[in-house]
């Protein structure tokens, strides 16, 4: 075993925030390492340097975090809570997380690099939503009484599906941990939760928030480790009842093969390369405004990002030009706890590698490329300028597969009929948008979209209320609304025999 002390260790953020960051694996309510396991060292994305390392979970840590998920499942401490308390312990959390609101915010920013500004007003605050949303739930989810006849009576019971495995990506660390953690504990589950080996850190502070909230040991470990050791451990679990995962559409296919092996429940959201069309009668100033919205904010790395522009013949110029104005007005990159910072580094290295392949290999194959904050990027972090591929041929690579970056396409189309076959020509079916002030013409193109969600005369609006997913390869099942209860619950059915 490691020293206590290696347990934790004290971090300041740039804006002088200082706190006590957990290091180790959370199991059982302890942060613990495992000897031999290793660890991983987390980078601040801005000043490339290391922040710390982790504990990074290997088969010994899946072990026995699944362990301890087993054993909460029907430990009386859990299993006997009324659905009321259940929500109260979650509502707690919500409060403790709203508390630290100026730490996690500083913790979200420095690990990822995504503007302090949107940490404070957006992530840290839709986990404590999140969480009361689904605290709500949990006293509000009955099963019902059938009606069979006077002789039988039938009923159902939503019962907690059992220990599951929720693998996390690293563009929303809270968030996303906040949807999965949700309706798992709105339903009496008990949760091992992956996070994503580039973003740990936000978690492993809100772990000890959980213990702090009086949930029982075990309900909610937490663990590291990379996604090829943990996260595949995880997957392939015999004593796991179901996974959710979030991340891109390769991981995803290879942990439904993983999962498949007890036959195991499962939620996916993964890869998308959504459209956004404008029509000629759109109005303009939104389009634009939405448009770079829409694939600009949180450095590009957004699943449902709308990153392919479909824009018709008649304002194809216009809004050319205009969304490569505003966009260079409006993408200041900088460090991301400077307030005017719009856009801050890509997560990692190897993220912001991935994505300058790709603006190479488009340059090699002629597309026009157009970066108009070239010249103001930073002289350290993982940068890439916001890029505009223009004129984009439907057969390109940056057309058809999903970037995860602040690139955009914009391609040309005629009819209406021709936008909607080059929208649905992918084997992504995340997200849609379409501005238009022809009614009929947004309705028809929202019902024909193949897509999970279609925003219209807008882009990447994402509510708690309403359910989240993609269809094709973009995913399986949803998360958030009431549609994300379904994923975490099993629907028993008594018959009960009337007759004397
Ligand atoms: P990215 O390539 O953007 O990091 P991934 O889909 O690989 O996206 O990662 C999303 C999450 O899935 C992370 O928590 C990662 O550790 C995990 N992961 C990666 N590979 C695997 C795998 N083979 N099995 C299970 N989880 C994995």
């Amino acid at each position: 075993m490691l020293l206590a002390s290696a347990l934790e260790t004290e971090l300041t953020a740039p804006n002088g925030t200082r706190w006590t960051q957990p290091l180790g694996l959370f199991i059982d309510n302890e942060f613990v390492t495992i000897p031999g396991e290793g660890d991983i060292t987390t980078v601040n994305p801005y000043t490339e340097e290391d922040i710390c390392s982790v504990s990074a979970a290997g088969p010994a840590g899946v072990d026995r975090a699944v362990a301890a998920a087993r054993r909460a499942l029907s430990d009386p401490s859990w299993k006997q809570l009324s659905g009321t308390e259940r929500g109260h312990l979650m509502t707690r959390l919500a409060a403790l997380v709203e508390d630290n609101l100026d730490t996690l915010a500083a913790i979200e920013t420095l690990d990822n690099g995504k503007p302090l500004s949107v940490s404070r007003s957006w992530d840290v605050p839709h986990f404590s939503e999140v969480l009361r949303y689904y605290a709500g739930f949990a006293d509000k989810n009955p099963g019902q009484v059938v009606d069979v006849g006077p002789s039988k009576m039938a009923y159902t019971l939503k019962q907690p599906v059992g220990v599951c495995a929720q693998i996390i990506p690293w563009n929303y660390p809270l968030a996303m941990a906040a949807w999965k953690l949700g309706p798992a504990l709105c339903c009496g589950n008990t949760v091992v939760l992956k996070l994503a080996e580039q973003t740990p850190l936000s978690m492993l502070y809100v772990a000890r928030l959980i213990r702090e909230a009086g949930f029982p040991p075990g309900v909610v470990n937490v663990i590291n480790g990379s996604g090829a050791v943990a996260g595949a451990a995880l997957a392939s679990h015999d004593d796991v009842n179901k996974v959710a995962f979030t991340g891109s559409t390769a991981t995803g296919k290879q942990v439904m093969r993983m999962a498949a092996g007890n036959l195991k429940a499962i939620t996916l959201e993964t890869g998308g390369k959504s459209p956004l069309v404008v029509f000629d009668d759109a109005d303009m100033d939104q389009a634009v405004r939405w448009a770079h919205e829409g694939v600009m904010a949180n450095q590009g790395q957004v699943c449902t990002a709308t990153s392919r522009l479909l824009v018709q013949d008649g304002v194809y110029d216009d809004f050319v030009a205009r969304f490569k104005a505003y966009t260079a007005r409006t993408s200041v990159l900088g460090d991301p706890f400077d307030e005017a910072t719009y856009q801050g580094p890509q997560v990692s290295d190897a993220q912001r590698r991935r994505v300058q392949s790709y603006i190479a290999s488009a340059r090699d194959s002629g597309v026009a490329v157009f970066q108009p904050e070239a010249g103001a990027v930073p002289w350290r972090g993982f940068f890439v300028p916001p890029t505009v591929f223009a004129d984009v041929d439907a057969s390109s690579s940056v057309f058809r597969e999903e970037i995860f970056g602040p690139c955009a396409t914009v391609s040309r189309f005629g009819s209406e009929e021709e936008a909607l076959a080059v929208c649905n020509a992918s084997r992504y079916g995340l997200a849609g948008a379409v501005f238009t002030r022809d009614l009929a013409r947004a309705h028809r193109m929202a019902r024909d979209m193949e897509a999970g969600m279609v925003w219209v005369n807008s882009s990447n609006d994402s509510d708690v209320r309403v359910p989240f997913g993609g269809v094709k390869e973009s995913g399986l099942g949803r998360e958030l609304g009431e549609e994300g209860l379904r994923g975490y619950y099993n629907v028993k059915a008594v018959h009960v025999n009337l007759t004397g």
